[in-house]
């Protein structure tokens, strides 16, 4: 069974103005789509590795052939990433985040704009491509971190809660060089449910 490229679960023009249906048409179409194939073409060398899911692949990459290691982090994290990031966008959902998660960051940042700013500046100080993120330990304490390229959280035994994508490719249409200005606006199409979702795993 290959990988497949989602479908995006609402429409390419659902997050505007925050962010374009151009953007998410070729951030979709395009860059999603290219994670696939490629993770599809590097199982392809690696037949040991068909019928695992990605999830295992990327919590485990010292189990993946040293041939197709490298290929398999930077595709199968970005095909994890990717999903992860449109499920985590939507313009419906809560606005805001309640109950323990909100509690949680209360406990950790001191409050919800506390861990924006804390967030932001991971994304700003991402030299290159990568990732910001707030993950959640085993202990279940969050903290901020942010990853390189399709790096994600779960190879360092991190739940991922909420992540934002900071390549150029996810925001210079929309917003050119300015980074931390699509990093403020983001905010306003995170869907708390399901960061509240990923919370509770
Ligand atoms: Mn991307």
């Amino acid at each position: 069974m290959a990988f497949e490229l989602p479908a995006l679960p609402y429409d390419y023009a659902a997050l505007e103005p925050t962010i374009s249906s151009e953007t998410m048409t070729i951030h979709h179409d395009k860059h999603h789509a290219a994670y696939v194939t490629n993770l599809n073409a590097a199982i392809a060398k690696a037949p040991e590795l068909e019928g695992k899911s990605v999830e295992e692949l990327i919590t485990n990459l010292s189990a993946v052939p040293e041939a197709v290691r490298g290929a398999v982090r930077n595709n199968g994290g970005g095909h994890l990433n990717h999903t992860f990031f449109w499920e985590l966008l939507t313009p419906g959902g809560a606005t805001e985040p309640s109950g323990d998660l909100l509690e949680a960051i209360n406990t950790t940042f001191g409050s919800l704009a506390d861990l924006k700013t804390q967030f932001n500046a991971a994304g700003v100080a991402r030299f290159g491509s990568g990732w910001a993120w707030l993950v959640k330990d085993a202990d279940g304490k969050l903290s901020i971190t942010s990853t390189a390229n399709q790096d994600s959280p779960i190879t360092d035994g991190l739940t991922p809660i909420l992540g934002n994508d900071v390549w150029e490719h996810a925001y210079y249409v929309d917003y050119r060089n300015l980074r931390p200005k699509y990093l403020e606006a983001w905010w306003s199409v995170v869907n708390w449910d399901k960061a509240a979702e990923n919370f509770s795993k």
